[in-house]
């Protein structure tokens, strides 16, 4: 393991750390309480000048117009743009645009990256990504029961989806398929670019989560594909190869999300150390004289220590080796981190008690909206399942005393 930080890059997260105090914490009331919409305009001011101070997409390569940082130095880019939920989006580094932007720069064909690889980079279009259903379970993908079937020169798709992220607003959605449904189980499904404006694309609502249905990038939708018409090139990779490019897209995807939730973390316990120091409970005593409180704060720290070398151990690897070979450790950390993020989350708001419940800080989006880590990019259960599994391989036929 080798996670020595350049000058160069300690200087990128200075200037990181510093936009995200300055610029971003500051609109965070707003954001917290009006429409996401009405903060479009600023957040385009935003934008305009990450990329003038060449801090945008840090994750995509060069060639596109990112930093094209390595996944050690982007998972610290990451942390710094955690510690506000309008981090990664200002930045250009955010789901589901990120992973789609990696397929279609790794499976896409020409014509695919000149119309949408560009625009989505630079940020001038969104994506989404559709593959959940509504009436199977989403944690065993094969169960699938949309189809897109091949008619002249057009894909004819049919189904019912729903948590398609962000896809109000989105300009195209990468919807998974069953195209052919007479092969194996895993060559099945293919990856079609819907464009939300063809005809049969219908979004139904933004599903209400935790209360709030959200709008705009801030949204889940439930999606109804009715005689949904595209054109047969809009096939992204090879046919029956749906599940091939997912793995492709889920590994980067889940230790990104990870590197995020430090960012939470990292912002939570900042806010939980600093009510516990100015909270009087009595006189010339804070709740930091509390050892239940010590207690919260000195585990916090040691769980999102252990957790942050985790991830980094598992970028360092990736980078390394490649994503298949860090199967293990994402699976590890992807259960891991999200369950260090909703303790260290839900003790920084029991400290502020009945302000945490509020909407005055943001811990309460992040108790909300986080909650679900625990759930997508696949279900605690189902990592912890992968990894035994993979460990236990490790045992098979192995003489242990
Ligand atoms: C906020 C949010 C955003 C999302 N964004 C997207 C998106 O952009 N695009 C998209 O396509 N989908 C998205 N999803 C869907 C997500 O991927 C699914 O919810 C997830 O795969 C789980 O599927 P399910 O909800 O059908 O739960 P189910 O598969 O029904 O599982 C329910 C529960 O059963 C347990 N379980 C499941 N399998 C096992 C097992 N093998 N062993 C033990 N226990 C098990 C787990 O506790 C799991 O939580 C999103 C979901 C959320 C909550």
């Amino acid at each position: 393991m080798e996670f020595g930080i350049s000058e160069k890059m300690q200087i990128v997260l200075g200037m990181i750390d510093e936009f995200v105090e300055k610029e971003l914490i500051p609109l965070e009331p707003e954001f917290l309480n009006r429409p996401f919409t009405d903060l479009l305009p600023v957040i385009a001011e935003k934008r305009r000048l990450v990329k003038q101070m060449e801090l945008w997409a840090p994750n995509h390569p060069k060639a596109y117009g990112g930093m094209g940082l390595s996944l050690v130095e982007h998972g610290l880019v990451s942390e710094a743009l955690g510690r506000s939920p309008l981090g990664h989006f200002v930045f250009g580094c955010h789901a589901p645009d990120a992973g789609n932007i990696e397929i279609l720069h790794l499976f896409g064909n020409a014509a695919q990256k000149e119309k949408y690889l560009g625009p989505l980079v630079a940020g001038e279009i969104r994506s989404c990504f559709s593959m959940t259903e509504v009436n199977l379970a989403g944690s065993n993908p094969v169960l699938m029961d949309t189809t897109a079937v091949l008619e002249g020169d057009q894909w004819v798709i049919n189904g019912q989806k729903w948590y398609t992220t962000a896809a109000d607003g989105a300009a195209l959605a990468i919807v998974m398929a069953k195209t052919d449904p007479e092969a194996s189980p895993y060559l099945q499904a293919s990856m079609i670019i819907v464009p939300t404006d063809a005809p049969g694309f219908n979004r139904v609502r933004n599903i209400p989560v935790m209360g709030h249905c959200g709008e705009d990038y801030f949204s889940h939708a439930e999606i109804l594909y009715q005689d949904c018409r595209v054109p047969a090139g809009n096939l992204l990779g090879p046919r029956g190869h749906g599940f091939v490019i997912a793995q492709e897209r889920l590994g980067p995807g889940r230790i990104h999300h990870c590197m995020r939730w430090l960012g939470i973390c990292r912002r939570a316990f900042d806010l939980m150390c600093h009510r516990a120091l100015t909270r009087q409970i009595g006189p010339g005593k804070t709740l930091a004289h509390k050892q239940i409180v010590q207690s919260w704060i000195a585990e916090s720290a040691a769980e999102i220590e252990a957790a942050r070398l985790m991830v980094l151990n598992a970028a360092w690897k990736m980078d390394e080796e490649g994503n298949k070979a860090a199967r293990r450790e994402i699976s590890l950390i992807k259960f891991t981190v999200a369950n260090t993020m909703q303790r260290v989350v839900d003790r920084a708001l029991q400290v502020h008690g009945g302000l945490g419940m509020t909407d005055d800080t943001v811990l309460a989006f992040f108790f909300r909206h986080e909650r679900a880590a625990r759930i997508y990019d696949g279900a605690d259960e189902v990592h912890k399942v992968s990894a035994a599994r993979q460990i236990l391989r490790g045992y098979e036929g192995r003489r242990v005393r």
